[in-house]
């Protein structure tokens, strides 16, 4: 198990907090969607109440190692001074002088927000003198953006190794639903896997073979599955570098009795396109239609499987859902995983966009803050701002 904060003691201590506030900021300074700060709020408030001096640091966008006022993180430090009850300060640059003294003048309890990491290029070359920079501002590491776990940078890996380190509740709760769920799922359990690429989905499938028995594909994947068994599929989505991946996948799953259920029927387009009409297709889709969504068919039969399970994983939208006629597969599935009862885990920016309008998600065993981190841990990879944590024993 991952040290966590609870099991340092933190008063008086400078802790250095990484935390995903990657949030969408328009061209007013306002934050859009705050979901990643809201998640984050818990472990800030219990360094805060356990008399730490809070030093927060998080990338936003890709400003590429250049300082850009489009990408500041000013606004989010504004949004803490009003949801914090104590002193929060800014600081324009992450290292440096301005820093240091900002930090030696913080009293227990204070918080401080660093400017974008990424305003350094060296943020991401993970480089270790950026990171000693880092590591000099603090006592104790706590790395809580589990959105760049998979990441090796200066502030999610290189600081790591040069300061006593934990995880945040955020972080902790990620790792502890996902690991239990994957290594020790309640049978049987049932994945659904959609989105357009392919070759990110491999890793996972490999790793879901050997833990259930059914696998529900459909988005745009599933073409490369469909088109590996023989099936037509027209001017559809397929990864013709991956077909031999799918055959094999889709052979060895039969011989170790996994049924990968794939689509049967769509609704398909003559262009892609926002407007594109809907055209209903069951069986071989003709040479002049591409595949945008699952069919009723598929639809009934992705829901028969769903409620055998006794745990789920979501991953991935079933169909061009940014399209308003393409949209149904994705929301009618996403319906049927807020009302599963056993423990679901879902995980992808689109999926949870998904879930989150079908419903009160509060109902799902965990909804993953993560996309390529969730992605990852779930295929069993390990996740260098995951690994080079402490871990700890625990008795009994
Ligand atoms: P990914 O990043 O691989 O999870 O893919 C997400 C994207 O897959 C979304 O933007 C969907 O619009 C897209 N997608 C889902 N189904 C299809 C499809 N049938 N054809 C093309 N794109 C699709």
């Amino acid at each position: 198990m991952k040290r966590t904060i609870k099991d340092i003691d933190v008063a008086g201590k400078r802790v250095l907090l990484r935390v995903d506030f990657n949030v969408p900021i328009d061209e007013n300074g306002i934050i859009t969607d705050d979901t990643r700060i809201k998640v984050e709020l818990p472990t800030i408030k219990y360094l805060i109440m356990h008399n730490a001096k809070v030093i927060i640091c998080s990338h936003l966008g890709r400003p590429d190692g250049d300082v850009n006022p489009k990408y500041s993180l000013l606004p989010v430090a504004k949004y803490l001074v009003k949801e914090l009850v104590g002193k929060v300060y800014f600081v324009s640059d992450c290292v440096g002088e301005e820093a240091e003294k900002k930090v030696e003048e913080l009293k227990d309890g204070d918080v401080l927000l660093l400017e974008n990491l990424r305003f350094h290029k060296e943020e991401e070359e993970n480089d270790s003198v950026f990171a000693q920079k880092l590591a000099n501002l603090a006592d104790i590491y706590v790395n809580d953006a589990f959105g760049t776990a998979h990441r090796k940078h200066a502030s999610t890996y290189g600081v790591a190794k040069l300061l006593p380190n934990a995880v945040g509740f955020l972080m902790g709760r990620e790792i502890n639903a996902i690991r239990s769920l994957i290594d020790n799922p309640e049978q049987p359990l049932v994945a659904i896997l959609g989105g357009a690429k392919v070759g990110d989905k491999i890793g996972l499938i490999n790793h879901l073979m050997g833990k259930c028995k059914t696998l529900l594909i459909g988005g745009g994947m599933a073409f490369t599955f469909l088109k590996a068994n023989g099936v037509s599929v027209g001017k559809s989505l397929v990864d013709d570098e991956k077909l031999d991946i799918a055959k094999e996948i889709l052979e060895r799953a039969k011989a170790n009795g996994v049924n990968i259920v794939l689509p049967c029927d769509y609704m398909c387009a003559e262009e892609f396109s926002p407007n594109a009409k809907a055209i209903k297709i069951d069986g071989d889709i003709p040479a002049d239609l591409q595949g945008m969504d699952i069919g009723k068919k598929t639809i009934k039969l992705f829901k028969k499987e769903i409620k055998k399970a006794k745990s789920l994983i979501w991953n991935g939208p079933l169909g061009v859902f940014e399209f308003k006629n393409f949209a149904r597969g994705t929301a009618v599935i996403a319906k049927a995983v807020i009302k599963f009862k056993g423990k679901a885990i879902v995980g992808g920016g689109d999926s949870v966009a998904a879930i989150k309008k079908a419903g009160d998600i509060k109902r799902i065993y965990h909804v993953s803050s993560g996309g390529g981190a969730s992605l990852k841990l779930m295929a069993g990879e390990s996740l260098p701002g995951v690994d080079i944590i402490t871990e700890i024993n625990v008795e009994g």
